[in-house]
């Protein structure tokens, strides 16, 4: 399951790519809506808009597309949840970078010695580095807030 969203929900996107969904974003990439229809019809990904005009214009060009009423995470994950079976997920190691879409892999503490701050490289043992932006993970402390909008989301759906 892949998706594109439009710019208005960029916040949405880098929760999706957490969850280790390839994600598009609007705001990432210099597109109009007819290159959002394009894009979601040629890669087969679901469009996630909040535009109510952009949803239609999907709907009738046969793409698959969520209208995203909510600017609430926890109500958005839900809503992806019930709609097109989103697996809520907290795990770092199946990641996608938040910041560009690229595919993290692990790597060494040596090797992101200088790259992260010290006071970090000392407390954690695993780190992930992004192959497009280089850009380097680590089971930081905004982990604890993830898996409280995820547990959040999971209570909802109760
Ligand atoms: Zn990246």
């Amino acid at each position: 399951m892949r998706f594109v969203a439009d710019a208005m929900l960029g916040k949405l996107a880098r929760w999706l790519r957490i969850m280790g969904y390839d994600t598009l974003c609007a705001a990432d990439m210099p597109v109009d809506d007819d290159d959002l229809l394009n894009i979601a019809l040629d890669e087969d990904r679901i469009l996630l808009t909040r535009d109510q005009e952009l949803y239609h214009r999907a709907i009738n060009a046969g793409v698959r597309a969520v209208y995203v009423a909510s600017t609430d995470i926890v109500v958005q994950l839900v809503q992806l949840v019930k709609l097109v079976g989103l697996e809520l997920r907290d795990e770092p190691a199946k990641t996608i970078c938040p910041s560009c879409n690229g595919q993290l892999m692990p790597v060494s503490r040596s090797e992101v010695r200088g790259l992260v701050p010290a006071t970090v490289l000392d407390t954690h043992k695993q780190f992930w580095m992004c192959q497009s932006c280089g850009q380097v993970f680590w089971e930081g402390s905004h982990w604890k807030q993830i898996r409280e909008i995820v547990a959040k989301a999971r209570e909802a759906l109760k």
